[in-house]
């Protein structure tokens, strides 16, 4: 059977300079021909950032199935190649130090995506398990700045009050790189049924999380994914709904920056593990699910169409309409 071709809107990798990303072959496996990967996270410093991204990108360009996305022609070839086009995305506003300007700069190394707060608050934004104030003057010119440089302005991880100021905010499409409907997950980290609709009226798309405890299954089985996205089709149309897998590749190699605080950007009472449990309670939906998930979507009555149009087609029209 053939493969549906894959965009993955995001998955994440060990955020270590000299990690091989050739083990991204897995995903090229099961269809993907983009995909973006996470770079860093509010808590991790910039020097390590900047390293990462220099090793990714080195990584990148020494494996020949491989395809750093400098526009949005190298997509293209990397489709029509069966190759698998990389991005990077930013999670959280912290690493920007409050300066549009370097958002001009992440654009130019490979970012694509980025969303204002991971989890905890900051001086841009709200984050999602944290005291919500709101998009403030200073995320308002992030904003600006991430619409300037054509990148996808992201609300995963963000409060509900400052998710909802930057789609009001934002003149181009907002999305959710990875997060599910908080009707089938009643979680801090999933989205209720306005800002589903608010994304979807931006023009966005709403990319479906693997991680079990965003799912109404602790299996995150291929099942309880399409339900989350049938879900979605149901209040938003098939347009809107993508996928943003947020597997974790070698889970067991410690990433973390010295010295984090586990509790405090992953809080024990949303449900997260205790830090001497690690991530070990949460299951990760791998790859092959976009595999498994194909018969379950057609038995749905999904036509071929529609779900190319959920595993790849939505995101990459929107790349296109919003990249330029
Ligand atoms: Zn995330």
């Amino acid at each position: 059977m053939a493969l549906v071709p894959v965009w993955d809107a995001h998955t994440c990798v060990p955020l270590l300079s000299d990690y091989n990303l050739a083990s991204l072959q897995r995903h090229i496996d099961c269809g993907a021909y983009y995909i973006s990967i996470n770079i860093g996270m509010d808590f991790n410093p910039l020097a390590d950032i900047v390293q990462i991204i220099a090793g990714f990108r080195k990584s990148i360009s020494e494996t020949d199935y491989l395809i750093q996305v400098e526009s949005f022609a190298d997509i293209e070839r990397a489709r029509v190649q069966g190759k698998l086009a990389v991005s990077f995305d930013l999670e959280g506003g912290v690493p920007l130090c409050e300066s549009p300007a370097m958002v001009d700069l992440y654009a130019k190394l490979g970012v694509r995506q980025i969303h204002l707060a991971y989890n905890r608050s900051n001086s841009l934004a709200g984050g999602c398990h944290d005291v919500d104030l709101g998009l403030t003057d200073k995320g308002r010119a992030i904003v600006d700045s991430i619409n300037a440089n054509q990148l996808f302005m992201d609300i995963s991880h963000t409060g509900y009050r400052t998710s909802m100021d930057i789609m009001a905010y934002s003149d181009k499409p907002v999305i959710i790189s990875h997060g599910n409907p908080r009707a089938l997950k009643d979680h801090g980290r999933n989205y209720y049924d306005d800002q589903l609709i608010a994304c979807a009226n931006s023009g966005g798309v709403v990319c479906i999380n693997g991680v079990s405890r965003f799912l109404n299954d602790p299996l995150a089985s291929a099942s309880s994914m399409v339900e989350a996205a049938d879900y979605l089709v149901q209040l938003i149309g098939v347009e809107h709904v993508g996928f943003g897998l947020d597997f974790v590749y070698d889970q067991d190699l410690d990433d973390g920056p010295e010295g984090l605080d586990v509790n405090a950007w992953w809080p024990p009472e949303h449900g997260y593990a205790k830090a001497t449990e690690g991530f070990l309670n949460t299951l990760f939906a791998p790859p092959e699910r976009f595999i498994e998930m194909t018969s379950l979507f057609e038995s749905r009555g999904y036509s071929q169409a529609q779900i190319a149009a959920i595993y790849g087609e939505n995101m990459y029209q929107l790349a296109q309409k919003v990249w330029k």
